[in-house]
């Protein structure tokens, strides 16, 4: 959705407003900072949101209770760009609405693609090549799969690939998954390895490799 009433305040979010920078994948690599929310509203308006854990803790003051709420969220448009975020608040409805701008600012362009040699369909519906991912206790390792094997990874993961864009892959997990915001910030980290790895240009690519959204159709073979 996107607010009528921004007033964009930093270098990205005026160019983006006015028009010089039209896409997710320009601004990403305009490599300034992304601090206003606006902007990914403004450059994936399809982008969906989904809270995935919400922890409610409680400390005693000397008024009495005081609860307070952490809460941590996923936005993805289902085709190419992710972000993890969390926010906390006293009440729930303002820590959903911080982890949901969080997230936003977090957004990542990923890379696509048919890794898996049983498949070599050559289409962005897995991983190009196997990642890894770590946060606290917990490490993930997200493998291409060829298509119709689906998610087979946990329930956390299977959010952060849906909301991804990515349909088949193979997965497992060491550590406490049952902590849901490592395990969510690890499949995370995984995702940042599709954009990180350098692929040697030497190398020649059986399929091509995509890069965040196939809608715009975007592919590097090097
Ligand atoms: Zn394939």
């Amino acid at each position: 959705m996107i607010d009528e009433t921004w007033i964009p305040r930093t270098q990205l979010g005026k160019m983006v407003a006015s028009g010089e920078i039209k896409t997710m994948s320009e601004a990403l690599r305009t490599k300034l900072p992304l601090k206003e929310y606006q902007i990914v509203d403004y450059l994936l308006p399809g982008l969906k949101d989904e809270v995935i854990d919400i922890e409610r803790a409680q400390r005693m003051t000397d008024s009495g209770r005081r609860m307070s709420y952490s809460v941590t969220a996923v936005v993805g448009n289902e085709d190419g760009f992710i972000g993890v975020g969390r926010g906390k608040a006293k009440e729930a409805a303002p820590a959903i609405r911080k982890a949901i701008n969080n997230a936003k600012l977090n957004i990542l362009e990923i890379r696509r693609g048919c890794g898996s040699w049983e498949c070599g369909c050559g289409k962005a519906h897995s991983l190009p090549f196997m990642v890894h991912g770590k946060s606290g206790s917990v490490e993930v390792t997200v493998k291409p799969a060829p298509q119709g094997v689906g998610r087979a990874v946990g329930d956390i993961p299977k959010i952060v690939l849906r909301m991804a864009g990515i349909d088949d892959v193979w997965g497992f997990a060491l550590g406490h998954t049952k902590t849901t915001v490592n395990y969510a910030l690890a499949v995370f980290d995984a995702m940042k390895g599709t954009a990180k790895m350098k692929v040697n240009p030497a190398l020649k690519l059986t399929t091509p490799i995509y890069v965040g959204s196939v809608a715009s159709a975007s592919s590097d073979t090097n």
